[in-house]
C-alpha cells in the first residue's frame, strides 16, 4: 500500500543541502532555471536509484521477536535492490530485534512512532538509508476487511510489513510459501519507495492503474495493486514471485536506476 507522507527529517535535510548546492550553482550560472524541490529529480527515489549523491545504501531491518523475515527473503531483497539501484559502494543490511507494541494492532501513527524511537540512521556522507519494519500484529485498518493490507510504504525511505498476517496466509497446504509471500510484498513496497508507479519516478509511458493510483495496470507486474494484499495469495501458489514489467523498469532507469 502506498500512503501520502510528510517529508521526514532526512528528506528535509537533504532538500536543504540540495537547495544550498543550487544556490552555489545559481551564483555561478545565472541562466539556470530555479529548481523545484518537489521535482522528481530531487526526490528520494532518484537518490535511492542513482549514484548522484549517494553511492551506498544502508537498510535498517527491524522486527519483533519471532517475526524475523527469512534469511532467504533478505538475500532476495538485497539482490532485487542491487539489480535496480546504482550503489557502487554496496547495499548493506543491519538487523535488530525491537519490543512489541502494547496495543492489539498498529495504526500508521503507531508505526511512525516506532520508527522515531528505534531508527538510528538517516544516512550520512555518501550513504543513504532506508528502514524496513516487520511487525507481529495486524494493521488497524485491516479489521473486518476481506482483503488485508500486507505492507505499506509510508515514508520516503520507510516500509512496514505485517509479518503476522503474511504468516497467516502462507505455509499451509493450499497457501504459498512464506518466502514467496514475504518477498512479493516487500519487493512491491520497495518498488513504491523507488517511485513506482507514477509516484516519484515519472512514467515514460502511461501505465498507471487509474482505479488504484501509484500502481501498474499490468496484472502480471510486481506493481499490480493486488501484490501487496491478501488477494495475491491464490496467484502465488505454484507461480513465481512477480517481476517488474518493462514499463516499470523503464521508469526506474529514466530516474537514475539500472
Ligand atoms: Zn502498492
Ligand atoms: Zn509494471
Amino acid at each position: 500500500m502506498f500512503v501520502k507522507y510528510r517529508q521526514s527529517p532526512c528528506m528535509r535535510s537533504f532538500v536543504f543541502v540540495v537547495t544550498l548546492l543550487h544556490l552555489l550553482v545559481s551564483f555561478s550560472c545565472k541562466k539556470k532555471k530555479s529548481q523545484d524541490p518537489e521535482s522528481p529529480n530531487l526526490s528520494s527515489s532518484h537518490f535511492l536509484l542513482s549514484d548522484d549523491n549517494y553511492t551506498k545504501l544502508q537498510v535498517e531491518i527491524q522486527y519483533i521477536e519471532g517475526y524475523q523475515p527469512r534469511t532467504e527473503t533478505l538475500a532476495s531483497l538485497k539482490s532485487f535492490m542491487q539489480q535496480r539501484m546504482n550503489k557502487p559502494d554496496g547495499i548493506e543490511f543491519t538487523t535488530r530485534v525491537i519490543p512489541s507494541g502494547l496495543r492489539p494492532n498498529y495504526s500508521l501513527e503507531d508505526i511512525r512512532a516506532i520508527e522515531k524511537t528505534y531508527r538510528t540512521s538517516n544516512g550520512s556522507g555518501k550513504t543513504i538509508s532506508a528502514y524496513f519494519l516487520f511487525l507481529d500484529k495486524d494493521y488497524s485498518e485491516n479489521a473486518g476487511s476481506y482483503s488485508k493490507v500486507l505492507g505499506i510504504h509510508y515514508g520516503p525511505t520507510s516500509i512496514v510489513v505485517f509479518e503476522n498476517v503474511i504468516r497467516q496466509f502462507s505455509g499451509g497446504v493450499t497457501q504459498p510459501k512464506l518466502y514467496d509471500l514475504e518477498t512479493a510484498v516487500t519487493e512491491h513496497e520497495i518498488g513504491h519507495m523507488l517511485g513506482l508507479t507514477n509516484h516519484r519516478s515519472p512514467m515514460q509511458t502511461d501505465h498507471e492503474d487509474k482505479d488504484h493510483p501509484a500502481h501498474c495496470n499490468n496484472t502480471e507486474c510486481l506493481m499490480y495493486y493486488a501484490s501487496e494484499t491478501s488477494d495475491i495469495v491464490a496467484n502465488l501458489v505454484g507461480n513465481p514471485v512477480p517481476a517488474l514489467d518493462s514499463n516499470c523498469l523503464n521508469d526506474l532507469r529514466a530516474n537514475g536506476g539500472k
